[in-house]
């Protein structure tokens, strides 16, 4: 194939794989600037840049059964996209395997979600980092814009739900997760309680076996990724995040990196949530091998 950067250290087919990697090019909601269509790419070209050794870890990824299943063709309507989504992650969840999404943006963790819950039932808990609720019920018009995510998940999915990095939000918003007892962290609430608290907090509320993790990148400070669809200052540290990945990932069933908009920097957000990304698959497999 010419013009497509491969995922390095995805060397196994879909059959034999634990890990199926893919893109959705997809930023048709995006509400302040667009662009997250252009993150696989650069998050492949930008895996070309690591060591498949993870020292951490003492896992060597090319060893691990990784697949890059490409990209998934999006329509121009979000609905289309997000039912053709869901039609491509069942399979991956119900062989078992771990669907790993590269967005595109944050509406499309919902039927990554629905899909890995089919199988889970009711022993699932999903994380999200993020520094915006994405509470509202629609937006501009559309029910599944990429501002309402986490409102359809606990609406359509579970409530069995925790948020980390939020620091942005409507008025309604802010007044729906105290009404509704939605557990949210904020960076201060990080910072003072430090992350492996946090951590063991939410692992005790969520109660569960399984997790859904999804990381909207502009949970980070823009200074660590500046290249967001919406940057919002005074966000979470990259160790920190590192650590919240290395801590669920044993326990994740599906996880994905969405919002990352590679136009406006000079590669180093698509490096970091490709590191994350390499980091959850390592610290998953290392699990796994017990
Ligand atoms: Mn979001
Ligand atoms: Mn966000």
């Amino acid at each position: 194939m010419f013009n497509q950067p491969n995922m390095m250290d995805a060397l196994s087919d879909y059959r034999a794989a634990e890990y199926v990697i893919f893109g959705v090019p997809f930023d048709g909601t995006s509400s302040f600037r667009a662009g997250s269509r252009f993150a696989p790419h650069a998050m492949r070209k930008a895996s070309a840049n690591f060591e498949s050794y993870n020292a951490f870890f003492d896992i060597d990824l090319v060893e691990v059964r990784i697949h890059d299943a490409g990209d998934l063709e999006p329509y121009a309507s979000v609905d289309a996209t997000l039912r053709d989504l869901f039609y491509a992650v069942e399979p991956i969840a119900k062989k078992g395997k771990i669907p790993i999404m590269l967005g595109g943006e944050h509406s499309l963790t919902l039927p990554c979600v629905k899909a890995c819950a089919k199988y889970a039932g009711d022993d699932l808990g999903v994380v999200v980092l993020d520094a915006h609720f994405d509470l509202r019920d629609e937006y501009s018009g559309l029910k599944y814009n990429h501002a309402c995510v986490s409102r359809h998940i606990i609406d359509e999915v579970t409530d069995n739900y925790v948020s980390i990095g939020i620091r942005s939000g409507s008025g309604e918003e802010w007044d729906f997760a105290k009404e509704n007892n939605v557990r949210y962290y904020t960076p201060d609430d990080v910072a003072t309680k430090g992350i492996k608290n946090v951590l063991d907090e939410v692992v005790e509320y969520l109660d569960c076996s399984k997790i859904y993790l999804s990381l909207d990148m502009d949970a980070l400070d823009p200074m660590f990724a500046p290249a967001l669809g919406t940057p919002e200052p005074f966000g979470l540290d990259a160790v920190d995040v590192r650590d919240v990945i290395r801590t669920l990932a044993p326990m994740s069933v599906g996880f994905d990196v969405v919002e990352i908009a590679p136009e406006y920097d000079g590669g180093q957000t698509a490096m970091l949530g490709t590191k994350l990304m390499r980091e959850f698959i390592a610290a998953h497999a290392r699990a796994a091998l017990g």
